[in-house]
């Protein structure tokens, strides 16, 4: 098999499966149990947090477990507006943002808040005097993604943050970066953002285990769960040790050697450029910088076909994020690409562990599907 979908989830390195099973199994205890086997899980739940908040760049305090990161974008969205509300009803968003936030946004329309959706450039762009500018006095807040999921651009969320600090303090500023940690380099207690979202299953976690990071901004944050008291009182529910394990051993693995790591991945990148460029009828689509993302169109063939014809060889690739499979995604929608192009965009997304072997694997059946299907549109 050949996996180039590392956006859509990444595999799960060995030793992190056995940090969860070892949880699972013998260390099963409930963390606000008063005997030992509880008590060890609650220290250990602080460690834990205190290796994600480490690779965050934030104190431990300020960060809470999730359950994932479409958990933590619906918090961070509903805590921001919940604070602000008597500051006004509006908020500033993109267009290209996951749908866990672009949902909550509408929902928060059916709640009688106006929301701004700033469209990208045709190359996936949006500036940060773009959002200052849509920002008005009764903004509660503005949520915008570090990194694009489907094309790799990455936003500038400190220029906006501090853009923000100097003409509207009072607005709150959320960032989805699921798929900028350990990708893109940040510290969450510099970025100026109130709220970070991070997913542990794009760097080798469990499925199901996120976090949110909560700034000093936010005073008395609105609780998501109420109920035992876990989580600060914040987001009750029984920890998820197993997973929260899982969590932390992934984060520690991807921060052995992030900086090499990192540098591969940009030069996996390149090369995927370079010889998915001699394709013909392929153009690469964005400007992503981000070093695991790359978005590419062959103009006249369905990308849903192109995904099925190389997922029959083996090779796992995507038609954006894995989330829309089969519908039009929303983020190539809003490129305003001629319509050729927008159908046959497809995304690879790599892993520490990819090769150039497996690139050229890929290029090779791309290439044969060029040249043996007859082009649809
Ligand atoms: N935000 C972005 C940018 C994502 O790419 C994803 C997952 O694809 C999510 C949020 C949702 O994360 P999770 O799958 O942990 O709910």
């Amino acid at each position: 098999m050949i996996y180039l979908d590392h956006a859509a989830t990444a595999p799960v390195p060995r030793a992190v499966a056995d940090a969860v099973y070892e949880v699972l199994t013998g260390r099963f205890g409930n963390p606000s149990s008063q005997y030992p086997l509880g008590l060890e899980m609650k220290k250990q739940m602080e460690n834990w947090r205190k290796t994600v908040a480490d690779a965050l760049g934030c104190d431990a305090k300020r960060l809470y477990f999730t359950s994932c990161g479409t958990e933590g974008d619906n918090w961070a969205i509903t805590a921001a507006c919940w604070q602000n509300r008597h500051l006004g009803r509006h908020i500033v968003t993109t267009a290209v943002e996951h749908s866990a936030v672009l949902e909550t946004c509408k929902w928060m329309e059916r709640q009688g808040y106006q929301v701004t959706y700033l469209k990208p450039d045709r190359r996936g762009r949006i500036t940060a005097a773009q959002a200052l500018e849509a920002v008005r006095p009764d903004t509660a807040l503005v949520s915008l993604m570090m990194v694009n999921n489907e094309l790799g651009n990455v936003y500038p969320v400190e220029e906006i943050a501090r853009g923000l600090a100097a003409g509207n303090p009072k607005t709150l500023l959320h960032t989805d970066a699921v798929q900028g940690f350990l990708e893109v380099p940040f510290a969450a207690d510099k970025l100026g953002a109130d709220f970070v979202t991070v997913s542990a299953h794009k760097i080798g976690g469990p499925k199901g285990v996120g976090a949110l990071y909560i700034g000093p901004r936010v005073r008395n944050p609105r609780p998501l769960l109420a109920g035992g008291g876990q989580e600060g009182g914040l987001r009750a529910g029984t920890e998820a040790t197993a997973q929260i394990a899982g969590f932390a051993k992934a984060v520690e693995l991807r921060r052995e050697g992030l900086e090499e790591k990192l540098a591969r991945l940009k030069d996996l990148r390149a090369y995927a450029a370079e010889v998915l460029s001699a394709i013909p009828d392929l153009t690469l689509i964005a400007d992503g910088e981000a070093p695991h993302i790359l978005a590419a169109s062959l103009a006249g063939w369905p990308s849903q076909n192109i995904v099925n014809d190389l997922g029959s060889q083996g090779i796992c690739i995507s038609a954006g994020s894995a989330c829309h499979q089969g519908k039009p995604s929303h983020v190539v929608a809003a490129l305003g690409l001629p319509k050729r192009t927008a159908s046959g965009v497809v995304r690879l997304s790599f892993g520490p562990e990819n090769t150039r072997e497996e690139i050229d694997g890929c290029a090779q059946a791309l290439r044969r599907h060029h040249d043996q299907r007859m082009p649809m549109l």
